[in-house]
């Protein structure tokens, strides 16, 4: 008898042998319907995989990440058939499943693949599908495997690289592919299959390698989830930063100053400012201190912090002074700097914790192709601090961090996220740095802190860094994309490092524990974030122009002036569109800025001393008339519903 252990703890026990499919029956008739593969001791095995030894057992359906893997990875192994069956001669290389789907790379040799054939690509693989065909593995000697390869240089490097013994073929219908595993049951569940696009991939990512085709697939066990799927992607489109920033004239980015080195117009400044505002003013509730740290440090300051050894070689190279012979670092991370704040005098445990904040910008190498947009670039802006506590003291901060998180999350309207808390792996101890005490306390600070405050946690055993666990807000936008917004983590290494000390209520020295945390990350990569939940309709007390005025007529410019001075003196944000445009061009033009209110004003108004107001996207809606006063409580009531005053 063999004991499975189920991710919600229990455990059976089953005749060795028995496969996850059984083990799926003997739960119930429901699950088993549903089941599309399993991981057995975190391998991915198939659903009829035997089970010969004791082990934890986790069955995947469609909605979970591991049984979509399966699900594609499936589906890529028909497209190859269906692609060999059209192109003969084709080389086949790899087809793992991806994010969102799949993809072969293949060596189309003389044969060209253009957009015109994906649709008969789509149908040909629904045909298979329909059919039923079983996955099956089955194991072969290396020799056997170089065999049926001969004519294919690709595959034989891979085969070349496995040791005999371990290799697999998978067979369904009338194709064969090498293949470890990780299948559907059969490819009738395969109801739904797109081509999405095809790209050129050098052979195992070397461009000294020959060029192969990439070709990308998605399938689905429903219509239904394609058709939703691709207006997802269009919405995505429509929203993404990139264009948004350039629609809203937000920020730039220019070859002759350097790719991932983004401009900001002055909109997007005004907005950045305000974030920044927004921010500094609840740390200063929150007790935190700001601070001001140069561009470049010295080389020995990150030699000392480890950044050196760690991205040294990898990251732009020192800049060196013409006399003197010094070598000077881009900062790529504030944390050094904030440490030699904190040495500048001694400290007692009565004066702790510091809180040091800095929108501190950092520069990192990133190779030209991993740059987008602004959520890869080469310079950004941290909404960094860093607090130094006791040990103690960490449940304490770290609830006050995650409630000022919340905060931020809050007034920017994300609603929709999770905590996760990532600690040491138990079995591994050593590889950690710290104390078993310190270890201890910092997780379950931060386990308690999480559960504290009500949040939605996951955690994650080994995916701590070496020097400390940590707490990673994953935040899910409009479109259910998941984002990893806010990080707040405990470091053991830099006190130790950089020989920070306080004195002790005991009289002795010790080592302060440190925190790492930046609710928002970057103000670049968030930005382009709450650009793409928000399609631009930020917050109202976010927006760069709140309302805009816009006259029937030239007749009305005065009047139009002293309806901004009185907005002015409301605190808010308003244009006048003075242009000699039709009254229709001058809407059309506010709704693509994505304005909130627009107000007109012609006779009427100017008789009575009111304005129409008419609301961004609500065309037909009608206007309604009101005085300044009563416009400026309609302003201050929406801002008050999002942006809340944040107490300690
Ligand atoms: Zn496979
Ligand atoms: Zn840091």
């Amino acid at each position: 008898m063999i004991k499975i252990t189920l991710p919600d703890g229990s455990v059976k026990e089953f005749a060795a042998g028995i496969t996850p499919m059984d083990v799926a029956k003997s739960i119930s008739e429901g699950l088993a319907r549903n089941v599309i593969s399993a991981s057995f001791n975190g391998t991915t095995v198939e659903t009829v995989t035997p089970l010969t030894t004791d082990g934890s057992l986790v069955l995947f359906t469609w909605n979970d990440e591991g049984g979509k893997k399966a699900f594609w990875h499936s589906t890529s192994h028909v497209m190859a058939q269906v692609l060999e069956e059209m192109y003969p001669g084709i080389k086949l290389t790899l087809g793992p499943a991806i994010a969102n789907g799949f993809y072969y790379d293949v060596d189309f040799e003389d044969h060209k693949i253009t957009d015109a054939d994906f649709k008969k690509i789509e149908d040909r693989v629904l045909e298979i599908s329909r059919d039923k065909h079983e996955f099956k593995l089955r194991p072969v000697s290396k020799a056997e495997a170089l065999e049926v390869y001969k004519d294919n240089v690709y595959k034989t490097e891979l085969i070349s690289n496995l040791e005999d013994g371990t290799i697999t073929f998978c067979d369904h219908s009338t194709f064969t592919d090498l293949c470890r595993g990780g299948h559907i049951p059969n490819t009738g569940i395969i109801k739904a299959m797109k081509v999405m696009s095809v790209a050129g991939a050098y052979w195992r990512g070397d461009e000294k390698n020959k060029q192969l085709t990439r070709v990308y697939g998605i399938s689905f066990p429903k219509q239904k989830d394609l058709t939703e799927y691709l207006e997802l992607l269009e919405e995505a489109k429509r929203r993404d930063h990139r264009k948004l920033g350039k629609e809203l004239e937000l920020f730039a980015f220019s070859s002759k100053v350097g790719q991932g080195l983004p401009l900001w117009l002055p909109k997007g400044a005004a907005l950045r400012d305000r974030l920044e505002q927004f921010l500094k003013r609840a740390q200063k509730k929150a007790g935190y201190e700001q601070v001001v740290t140069p561009h470049i440090g010295q080389k020995e300051l990150y030699v000392t912090s480890g950044h050196y050894a760690k991205y040294g070689a990898d990251s732009f190279q020192p800049i060196n002074t013409p006399a003197e012979g010094e070598e000077f670092l881009l900062k790529p991370m504030n944390c050094p700097h904030h440490c030699e704040i904190y040495n500048v005098r001694p400290w007692s445990y009565k004066d702790l914790p510091k809180r040091y904040a800095e929108f501190g910008t950092v520069y990192r190498y990133e190779q030209s192709g991993e740059l987008h947009g602004l959520t890869r670039v080469r310079g950004f802006t941290q909404d960094d601090a860093h607090i130094f506590c006791t040990p103690e003291q960490l449940d304490e901060e770290f609830k006050k961090v995650i409630d000022l998180v919340l905060y931020v999350f809050g007034s920017l309207g994300f609603e929709n996220f999770t905590a996760q808390i990532s600690l040491r792996d138990q079995e591994n101890r050593e590889k950690y740095i710290g104390s078993d005490e310190n270890w201890e306390k910092a997780e379950n600070a931060i386990i308690n802190a999480a559960r504290d405050k009500g949040l939605n946690t996951v955690v994650e055993y080994g995916e701590a860094a070496f020097y400390g666990p940590k707490l990673d807000f994953m935040v899910k936008d409009a479109l259910g994309r998941q984002w990893q917004l806010g990080t707040i983590q405990v470091d053991y290494n830099l006190p130790e490092r950089f020989d920070l000390t306080y004195k002790g209520s005991d009289d002795q020295l010790h080592r302060p524990v440190m925190i790492h945390r930046a609710p928002f990350g970057s103000m670049e990569r968030f930005i382009a974030i709450l650009l793409e939940h928000t399609a631009g309709n930020f917050p109202l007390w976010l927006m760069p122009e709140q309302a805009i005025i816009l006259s029937l007529s030239e007749k009305y410019e005065i009047y139009a002036k002293k309806v901004l001075d009185l907005l002015e003196n409301h605190e808010i944000r308003a244009l006048i569109d003075n242009r000699n445009e039709t009254i229709g061009k001058k809407i059309r033009d506010a709704e693509m800025q994505k304005t909130p209110f627009m107000l007109i004003v012609g006779e009427e108004e100017e008789k009575n001393g009111t304005i129409s107001i008419r609301r961004h996207g609500q065309e037909g809606k009608g206007n309604i008339t009101v005085t300044i006063e009563e416009f400026a409580a309609i302003v201050t009531e929406e801002i008050n519903k999002t942006l809340k005053v944040f107490t300690v």
